[in-house]
């Protein structure tokens, strides 16, 4: 395994919109290889999540998983899912607000409103098509990967420019307001 260089904001990779993953490709020693380095990037960097653009493959796949994450210490985990041409529909018109992180945006944290709920269709690395439903932490994280799939980044999504904020910043001033709401 191998932890692959990760693009960042104003690399045009990121803008791409990324093509479906055929069978034929999910079988190959090439995309078995190019998944388990992704998770083993993802885990190196506490990520929450990697879309195949951020390490340059336009190609539709995302990994995401966090748990016991020093990135995200006040919010629950969810397990680790490799996910194949992922399909996301919101099942609630409520948004919920999420301080985002990205590690092709390192350093900082925006706050970002999604849909709290959302089914998620994916094909796994046998084959099998599955279908789940995410909630808080996992629907953005998987919310945020898809946007990825498509040339989206969170700071497109923005509540607003004084929603950004370094990480250091977001921990002293806007955290705590959100652990009391949390509570
Ligand atoms: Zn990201």
């Amino acid at each position: 395994m191998a932890i692959l260089k990760v693009a960042l904001l104003g690399d045009p990779v990121l803008r791409r919109k990324a093509a479906p993953v055929s069978r034929a490709m999910l079988r190959s020693t090439a995309f078995r290889r190019l998944v388990a380095d992704m998770t083993a990037t993802m885990k190196e960097y506490d990520g929450a999540g990697l879309a195949g653009p951020q390490v340059r493959e336009g190609l539709r796949v995302v990994v995401v998983g966090s748990e016991g994450n020093p990135r995200y210490p006040d919010t629950p985990g969810f397990p680790l899912r490799v996910m194949v041409n992922p399909v996301v529909r919101a099942l609630t018109g409520r948004r919920v607000g999420f301080w985002e992180g990205c590690l092709s945006v390192p350093g900082l944290r925006g706050l970002v409103r999604r849909p709290g709920r959302v089914r998620v269709a994916y094909t796994d690395m046998q084959g099998r098509r599955h279908s789940f439903v995410a909630d808080r932490f996992c629907a953005v994280a998987v919310q945020h990967e898809v946007d990825h799939l498509d040339g989206k980044l969170y700071v497109d999504r923005l509540v607003g420019t004084r929603h950004l904020s370094y990480e250091r910043e977001y921990a002293r001033h806007f955290a705590p307001a959100e652990k009391d709401k949390a509570g």
